[in-house]
């Protein structure tokens, strides 16, 4: 898939606030600071699509972006933060229910990790509502450049376990840095938006 046009729609919180779902979307979710933003500048190439580096936690909306006028991009708010109130995590967690379970354009989900950590709890609960909504998941490690090669099966196969999924070759090593897995990932969202 080439990205001839990427620009930002609108940033919501409340479903009346979704650019209508006229066109198939694809969502990336994932921790804050697990590189969410330097991914999605790095598919699109665009050096400041998605803000690198902001305070984490603190921007809690879901952003859409407009693809070749096709399909919508969406970022989704980073997680996980360790000093947001109960109060926030609640909000959030409701945002994302009800973001699955009401929009019927989402073709799938980019859920993100860490290659060199564990899959926390939260990323795990991310894991069982997209589960429970039937929506489909494609798991990306991200920082895949903080590990050498021929040691990323052994990371790949603790973050499998723990999301419970039966093949650990079906997660992507993605790093923004090196561009290792950009294809393989490009090629993997096509398959999803345009099946
Ligand atoms: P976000 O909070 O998930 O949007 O994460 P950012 O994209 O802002 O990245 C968080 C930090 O991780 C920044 O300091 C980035 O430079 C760094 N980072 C992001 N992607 C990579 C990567 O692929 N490799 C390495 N080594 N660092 C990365």
């Amino acid at each position: 898939m080439i990205f001839r046009k990427a620009e930002f729609m609108i940033s919501a919180v409340k479903p009346q606030q979704y650019p209508e779902g006229i066109r198939p979307e694809l969502a990336v979710s994932g921790r804050s600071n697990v590189g969410k933003s330097s991914l999605i500048n790095k598919l699109v190439n665009r050096k400041a699509l998605a803000k690198v580096g902001k305070t984490p936690g603190k921007t809690q909306m879901i952003n859409f972006f407009n693809i070749n006028d096709e399909w919508y991009l969406v970022d989704l708010p980073g997680y996980g933060y360790a000093k947001v109130p109960q109060e926030t995590r609640m909000q959030w967690g409701k945002m994302m229910q009800t973001y699955f379970r009401l929009r019927e354009n989402l073709k799938g989900v980019i859920q993100l990790v860490d290659i060199r950590h564990q899959p926390t709890d939260e990323d795990r609960l991310m894991m069982e509502m997209l589960k429970v909504n039937n929506i489909p998941v494609l798991v990306v490690a991200t920082k895949a450049d903080k590990i050498a090669r021929g040691q990323r099966p052994k990371y790949l196969k603790i973050i499998a376990e723990s999301f419970k999924m039966s093949d650990w070759k079906t997660i992507i090593p993605f790093s923004s840095e090196d561009a290792t897995g950009l294809q393989e990932l490009n090629q993997a969202m096509d398959d999803i938006i345009f099946p």
